[in-house]
């Protein structure tokens, strides 16, 4: 059977918010191409995996399914076998020498070549691919990616070597793409990249991500949320916390990996970003929004992290009170600088850390959700149970990523990506309990 008769496609999406968006436009692309996207590989004629290759853990869970994929084909259920995105960028000529059972490896953006892998006719394709939801995936919240790479050289940071510097997207392919995804049911949309912040640098456009924001509000339906994934502290300053504080879809919520606060260590990961400016940030955030939501991701274990380096991560928490804390303990990545330097911290010590890190946190976030009981949020629905119990998020939570509103007394014939208000009745480290309130007006946000 010739490849253009293969028809059937099961993409899977490995890693982050950003290979999502990519896996979409291959789905999109594919299916402008007559192809059929399925939701699992036993019923597909192709399957494809969008890969993920920056620490070791990711590519250890990435080949098993490749593995896993090529077995499937073994027993005659797969016809071809496809792998692209980061794991190729990172070690395509190793896998290719040592997995001979894959058909073709591709960039991830690389759709022409996906495309003639495929046996697709007539390849010729959109500047702007179309993105498609893969099946399964949900529809009232998408990614948006707005540039690809990253210029800054964070020492055990492999995601440099693997996309390149900096690329920003055209502005108007942006816009125009958030705009097809809100035509597609998207009810939040997530602008993601390695540095939102950076955004525009790499073409004169200084204070890009404003401009972008100011440009996405004017286009978009005036109640779809915006939410900004990945802001590098090194970019942010005040007039992007008030850009986001005062927005009116972008919502009062900084995902800003601070990673460390400890000067030494922050030198030691080539941050860019000192441990007073980081207290900056955060203290400039709540004084002109006492309610900001903050995330931050730290990473204990840091090789020459001493007992009092971490001591002083523990009162920086305990003084910014983030909303929610992301930790992992250091992993030396091949290729990186911090793979090679001295006074590793003992696998035990990491985890030890890491323990009292999130236990630490657990009070903080606590005492952070305490504060909205009593208080009426806007709450959008991810899914509906029987009996009026329903889950959702205000925009304290990013999906996927955050905890939970557990909602009681939510009328029927409320779907995933609608909005209510709801009186917070109760809190928890992660989740918030709620109760509905009122249907939300169009166009009022608090
Ligand atoms: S900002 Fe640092 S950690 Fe993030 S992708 Fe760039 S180099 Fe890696």
């Amino acid at each position: 059977m010739g490849r253009s008769a293969l028809r059937r496609v099961f993409c899977m999406s490995l890693g982050c918010s950003k290979n999502t968006a990519d896996s979409e436009k291959i789905a999109g692309t594919l299916s402008d191409y007559g192809f059929e996207m399925v939701g699992d590989a036993a019923s597909a004629d192709i399957a494809i995996v969008n890969t993920c290759g920056f620490i070791r853990s990711a590519v250890e869970e990435n080949i098993a399914a490749i593995l896993g994929l090529a077995e499937l084909k073994s027993e005659g259920r797969l016809k071809l076998v496809g792998v692209v995105g980061c794991l190729v960028a990172r070690y395509g000529s190793e896998l290719k020498r040592d997995m001979p059972e894959v058909d073709f490896w591709a960039g991830c953006d690389d759709i022409g070549s996906i495309l003639e892998s495929t046996g697709a006719r007539g390849a010729r394709f959109a500047a702007s691919p179309r993105r498609e939801r893969l099946p399964g995936d949900i529809s009232h919240v998408r990614y948006l990616k707005i540039s690809d790479g990253c210029d800054n050289k964070c020492s055990y940071c492999a995601i440099p070597s693997i996309k390149g510097p900096m690329c920003s997207r055209p502005a108007g392919d942006i816009v125009r793409e958030a705009e097809a995804l809100a035509g597609d049911g998207a009810a939040e949309i997530c602008l993601v990249a390695q540095d939102l912040t950076a955004y525009g640098s790499d073409t004169g456009l200084h204070g890009g991500l404003t401009s972008l924001l100011d440009a996405l509000e004017t286009s978009l339906p005036r109640d779809i949320w915006l939410r900004l994934l990945y802001l590098q502290p090194s970019g942010v300053g005040r007039a992007l916390l008030e850009r986001v504080a005062g927005g009116t879809q972008v919502l009062p919520y900084l995902d800003i990996p601070i990673q460390h606060s400890s000067p030494e260590i922050l030198k030691l990961m080539n941050r860019g970003a000192s441990s007073r400016k980081l207290a900056g940030i955060f203290e400039t955030a709540r004084s002109i929004r006492p309610d900001f939501a903050l995330r931050t991701t730290c990473m204990v274990g840091f090789p020459g992290e001493t007992r009092s380096h971490f001591a002083s991560l523990m009162r920086f928490l305990e003084k910014i009170c983030f909303d929610r804390v992301g930790a992992f303990a250091f992993s030396p990545e091949e290729g990186t600088a911090a793979a090679n330097m001295p006074r590793r911290v003992s696998e035990r010590a990491k985890q030890a850390r890491l323990a009292k890190l999130m236990s630490l946190q657990e009070e903080v976030s606590l005492s952070r959700q305490t504060l909205f009981v009593g208080r009426e949020l806007d709450v959008m629905i991810d899914s509906v149970s029987a009996g009026g119990i329903a889950e959702g998020r205000s925009f304290r939570e990013a999906y996927d990523v955050d905890g939970v509103v557990e909602l009681a007394g939510v009328p029927e014939g409320i779907a995933p990506g609608g909005k209510i208000r709801a009186i917070m009745t109760g809190a928890y480290p992660h989740d918030m309990e709620a109760r509905f309130r009122s249907f939300r007006e169009v166009g009022v946000r608090t």
